[in-house]
């Protein structure tokens, strides 16, 4: 007899009370999509001589089929990377305040572009418009996408065809595709590189001013630093010169924390305010790096600029919606509390996470971890870490943080790749666990999991499969 006849119909498993619960859940369509999936691949194994599977083993795999093609692809992991604003993993994650503001943004209509003062057509930027200026002294404020898209949309509407001198230790990329120069290029404008790469004086960018050039700019060089003997020149005497001649001095500021985050023992990274007050007349920074908020390219400055960058046409293909605007506004609103900040901005309070907490978190988590490694030839250890900030910012400092190190008993170092896949754990239910393998050993920080998700990760733990 033809084995290939023993394998149960389409209808037939649609029927199994299993995989009719499925289609409660899923719907029609995709369960009975998977249906033939795996009967068609049951028939390819038996005629390539492989064993007729039982019925249960089919239901299992039809169900762990419809799991794989439901589950959302944008799944919520932890991170413990040690690196705190990962763009990879979404950058910071955002404050309860924000996230409910975010909710009752997307289920009801709001005033987005509305005034409801006067029944009239509103501005959407003024939803954050008045705490922005709070915040930074600024004239004027408007939001777009994302940093990279507030530089690009600020160059093509201040300086088209003409010339923007930059300091050439700026001339930085940023993670992915964010160059300089490039988006210079793309935004129309011609770059004049001044001085060198470690040292640029005020008299470069004196002499390099001509009939031609639109403003002068200075890009926070992020992500690296230089040592040694270098020199750049202050901002306040870079917004004189530009000043003299007439020039708006434009200042993109990268991640952009508006509170002097040295207050909490991190190390001081350059303000909004300060830029303003050092005579920037327009600074540019991120929303999701130390500022603790959604994506978002934030742009204040003096209140004719601003005017003039919002009647770019470009503008209106930049501009954010409004779960993007909710989520600004309420984490906008922490920072008028500062004193508050690394209790209630989620990023801030990662950052600021005491050693000793992170420490004791790891005590409380290592026995679960023990266990699920039980069986394997590894050892285990609490350490202390290294976290970095991410994103490009403070890229020098360190923060010092714990976790576990797990490392291979013995030579063979494969062990640790097959408890790091599992801990990713594409295939399993349970939030992947993102760690990272350095120097021969698997180091998870656990700066970034919180309290409340302590649980939840030590269930991912217990769901762990490794192939020994
Ligand atoms: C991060 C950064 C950018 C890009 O910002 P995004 O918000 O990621 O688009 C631009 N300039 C500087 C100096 C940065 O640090």
């Amino acid at each position: 007899m033809n084995p290939l006849s023993l394998l149960p119909s389409v209808d037939r498993l649609l029927s199994v009370a299993a995989i009719s619960s499925l289609i409660d859940l899923h719907g029609r369509a995709i369960v009975t999509g998977v249906v033939r999936e795996v009967l068609g691949a049951a028939r390819e194994a038996v005629k390539q001589g492989g064993a007729l599977p039982s019925e249960d083993a089919l239901i299992t795999r039809v169900g762990a089929g419809v799991t794989a093609k439901t589950r959302p692809k944008l799944r919520p992991v932890f991170n413990l990377t040690g690196t705190v604003l990962h763009t990879n993993l979404g950058r910071a994650p955002l404050p309860e305040e924000a996230v409910q503001a975010l909710l009752t943004a997307a289920r009801s209509p709001c005033a987005l572009e509305y005034d409801i003062a006067s029944g009239g057509r509103g501005d959407r930027d003024d939803i954050v418009n008045d705490l922005l200026c709070e915040l930074t002294g600024a004239e004027a404020a408007t939001v777009v996408n994302n940093n990279a898209a507030a530089v690009f949309l600020l160059l093509n509407t201040l300086a088209p065809r003409k010339e923007v001198i930059v300091s050439r230790g700026e001339l930085i990329e940023i993670g992915g595709a964010f160059r300089v120069p490039d988006i210079m290029q793309r935004a129309g404008a011609r770059l004049v590189e001044v001085g060198t790469t470690n040292r640029t004086h005020l008299k470069d960018f004196a002499e390099s001013i001509t009939s031609r050039t639109a403003m002068l700019m200075k890009v926070h060089a992020s992500n690296y630093a230089i040592h040694g003997f270098t020199h750049a020149v202050p901002e306040a005497e870079l917004a004189a010169l530009a000043h003299q001649n007439n020039l708006p001095f434009v200042i993109d500021l990268g991640s952009g924390t508006l509170s002097d985050l040295s207050a909490h023992g991190l190390p001081h990274e350059p303000t909004p305010r300060e830029a303003i007050a050092a005579g920037a007349d327009l600074v540019s920074f991120s929303g999701d790096k130390l500022l603790g908020g959604p994506q978002a390219g934030l742009l204040v400055g003096r209140r004719d600029l601003i005017a003039r960058i919002k009647k770019n046409p470009l503008k209106r293909c930049l501009r954010v919606g409004k779960l993007t605007l909710a989520a600004l506004e309420a984490v906008l609103a922490l920072y008028r509390d500062p004193d508050r900040l690394h209790q209630r901005v989620t990023a801030v309070r990662q950052l600021t996470r005491p050693e000793d907490d992170i420490r004791a978190a790891a005590g409380r988590l290592l026995p679960a971890l023990q266990t699920a490694l039980a069986a394997l030839p590894v050892t285990i250890e609490i350490v202390a870490l290294k976290s970095q900030i991410g994103s490009g910012s403070l890229p020098v400092d360190r923060l010092p943080s714990a976790g576990f190190a797990i490392r291979p008993q013995g030579k063979k170092g494969g062990v640790l790749n097959r408890i790091e896949g599992a801990l990713r754990g594409a295939a399993h239910p349970l939030r992947p666990v993102i760690g990272r393998i350095e120097e021969g050993a698997l180091l998870l920080d656990l700066r970034c999991l919180d309290l409340a998700d302590e649980g939840e990760f030590a269930a991912a733990l217990a769901g762990l499969r490794v192939s020994p």
